[in-house]
């Protein structure tokens, strides 16, 4: 039994190769609460299968920080957005005509284990059913209850994110991000926005400490004023909580945890699906040959990984915090041949390795306002 219909129940539902599986979702449809801007790492779209959800491939991201302007411009496309809703539907689709079992409107309220099964309790639309499980994965998202319950255990915290998708009168340059670390305008968190539908269109986005006040009206401004686009329309608002952290023990025997309920994140920008791509084969191969060497090792180096992700993340907001606002800052112009959007550690060192190169130019700039006045 897999509990939650979000992205990381059921890609772990779809590497399940020799075992029934039944996915319980509270909600009434699958991709039903829309929350993610869906902006995943080429390598990332490929391993979710995703690249027929890809509306706009990006190859080129400005980085503004207290400490300077990194722009790089990358030879081929390095991250991509998808159709989130539409891409879990698909795989939805995929696993019930496996043969699979998705319950919709079946909120699990409690679970107990009883002589090596899982007993699990969840009130559906036709009253309280219990269904009993030899394997269990919890993938509650913003929920811990059961996966804490369960002895999985992950560092995580909170924050929360917001997005506007608008049209625009004057187009943004295709396949273009800007992402804006700035703790006076939001603390611990970024401003960005990134091209849409060949720059016709862009979202704006916000993540950062709570309570963010007001997130509609300040995206708006936010668009206008710091990063100067010209909105015709606005088109679509939403959100939801996004995480720093990273997992310590997201499997135990037969029960096992995945996604943001276990902090499988990349703490800089909270994306969770990279983490989950990763995570999601190596928990159902567990789940079903054993705890296998491969796998075990994966699923470590993997944490690892988001544990240095964590650290740096919370590093870099300490300096970002420490560093005097001024609006004249080293601009460095860097051209390359591949960016891994996935890693953050990688991409701090690839911009350091280019320092001195041909590739990169480092001019002077009073330019770009930092955040809001
Ligand atoms: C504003 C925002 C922007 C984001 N942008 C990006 C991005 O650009 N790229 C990226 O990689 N990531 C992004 N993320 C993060 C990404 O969306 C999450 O990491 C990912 O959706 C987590 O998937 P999940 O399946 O773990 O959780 P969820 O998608 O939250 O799914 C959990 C599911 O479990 C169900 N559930 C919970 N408890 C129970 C229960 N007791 N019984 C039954 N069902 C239950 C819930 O109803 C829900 O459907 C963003 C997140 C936000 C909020």
């Amino acid at each position: 039994v897999i509990v939650g219909g979000g992205i990381a129940g059921l890609l772990t539902a779809r590497y399940i190769e020799n075992n029934e599986v039944t996915v319980l979702e509270s909600l009434p449809r699958i991709g039903y609460r829309k929350h993610c801007a869906g902006i995943i790492s080429v390598s990332t779209c490929r391993l979710l299968n995703a690249d027929d959800f890809a509306d706009e491939w990006y190859d080129r991201a400005e980085i503004v920080t207290p400490l300077g302007v990194v722009d790089i411009r990358c030879r081929k496309p390095f991250a991509v957005h998808i159709d989130r809703c539409a891409h879990e539907n698909a795989v939805a689709a995929e696993l019930e005509d496996r043969g699979h079992r998705i319950v919709l409107r079946a909120n699990v309220m409690n679970i107990e284990k009883r002589n090596q099964l899982y007993e699990i309790v969840a009130l559906t639309k036709s009253g309280v059913k219990k269904f009993v499980a030899e394997k269990l994965v919890l993938a509650e998202g913003f929920s811990r209850r059961l996966s804490e319950r369960m002895g999985l255990q992950c560092v995580r915290k909170t924050l929360v994110g917001a997005q506007l998708l608008v049209e625009l009168n004057a187009r943004l340059r295709e396949g273009f991000m800007k992402i804006l670390f700035d703790e006076n305008t939001v603390e611990n968190g970024f401003l960005w926005h990134a091209s849409l539908s060949g720059g016709r269109k862009a979202m704006i986005g916000i993540v950062g400490e709570p309570p963010i006040r007001k997130p509609m009206e300040m995206l708006v401004r936010i668009s206008k004023r710091v990063f100067g686009l010209d909105v015709s329309k606005i088109v679509d608002f939403w959100g939801g909580h996004v995480f720093a952290g990273y997992p310590i023990v997201a499997i135990r025997r037969n029960v096992a945890a995945v996604g943001d309920c276990v902090a499988m994140v990349k703490s800089l920008s909270g994306g969770g699906l990279y983490g989950i791509s990763r995570a999601a084969p190596a928990l159902a191969r567990i789940l079903e040959r054993g705890a296998e060497v491969k796998s075990m090792k994966m699923l470590h180096d993997l944490f690892k990984r988001l544990r240095n992700q964590y650290l740096m993340a919370m590093a870099l907001h300490g300096i970002f915090k420490r560093v005097p606002r001024s609006s004249a800052r080293p601009r460095f112009e860097i051209t390359l041949d591949y960016l891994d959007y996935d890693n953050h550690i990688e991409v701090l060192y690839t911009v350091m390795k280019t320092i001195g190169s041909e590739r990169m130019r480092i001019r002077w700039s009073a330019e770009v306002s930092l955040g809001e006045d």
